[in-house]
């Protein structure tokens, strides 16, 4: 019914050169696999050059961000019009290192959610929660408040654009990777409460990703549950073959 969808995060990795070489194995890799949509969030300044080396293949372009303005005194950064113009269709918003670093909000990533939405283009709305507010049991209640509140205001159409990434932070790069079973704890969750914000039809086609180390010999496991519906890849998403294990491991 969903289909599932694999997006690679390269954060701040690969030069212009490195992703050409990069998107060159990725594409010899999932070459005409069309049941799982594949993405490739890249750095700004390789957003070009993928544009063009994905033109025509079954691989999208995603950014890693986006400002909700649509022109002027931003300093450094970069608007849904200035991503459109380079092919992008995705667009990571309110990533944890984003949230832990850079100061974004829920806020912040309900204005960007819109703007991103404004423009045609799809969020990947990242939530999750600290090491230290699952220890103390908060889990649900601040998965509950980031999508509460980062997708506040959003109606009909947007719903169907939608993609949200639970992203337990403490997996994040870790090498720690939630269980099948508090994986799902929480999708099922997200999933509940998208049936109250969106009502049960659209809540029933929003994809749900997991992300934080996800790798080959676990994606397979993860993504068979009822309410993960791919992936969004850090670490391994920076090597052909194993970001191409992963999505292949996202086929039903
Ligand atoms: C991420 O950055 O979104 C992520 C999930 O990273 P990793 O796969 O490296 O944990």
């Amino acid at each position: 019914m969903r289909k599932p969808i694999v997006a690679g995060n390269w954060k701040m990795n690969k030069t212009r050169a490195e992703a050409t070489a990069l998107l060159a194995g990725i594409k010899a890799e999932v070459a005409g696999l069309s049941a799982v949509e594949i993405v490739a969030c890249v750095p700004f300044t390789d957003l070009d050059v993928a544009g063009q080396a994905l033109k025509g293949t079954n691989i999208a372009l995603g950014a890693q961000n986006i400002h909700w303005a649509e022109k002027g005194a931003f300093t450094g950064e970069i608007s849904a019009a200035m991503l459109k113009e380079l092919g992008v269709t995705y667009v990571i918003i309110g990533h944890s290192e984003r949230r832990q670093y850079f100061g974004e909000t829920d806020e912040s990533v309900n204005k960007r959610t819109k703007a991103a939405l404004a423009a045609g283009l799809q969020p990947i709305v990242c939530v999750g929660e600290t090491l230290a507010e699952r220890e103390a049991g908060q889990t649900t209640q601040v998965v509950e408040r980031q999508v509460r509140a980062g997708l506040a205001g959003l109606t009909g159409a947007d719903w169907d654009k939608l993609v949200i990434a639970y992203e337990p932070v403490w997996a994040i790069g870790t090498g720690k990777t939630a269980t099948t079973a508090q994986a799902q704890e929480v999708h099922a969750c997200i999933r509940r409460l998208l049936g109250e914000l969106a009502g049960a039809e659209a809540a029933a086609q929003i994809r749900i990703q997991y992300g934080g180390s996800m790798k080959p010999d676990n994606a397979k496991e993860l993504i068979s549950q009822p309410d993960i519906d791919g992936g969004l890849i850090g670490g391994a998403s920076l090597e052909a073959k194993s970001f191409a294990d992963i999505v292949r491991g996202a086929l039903r």
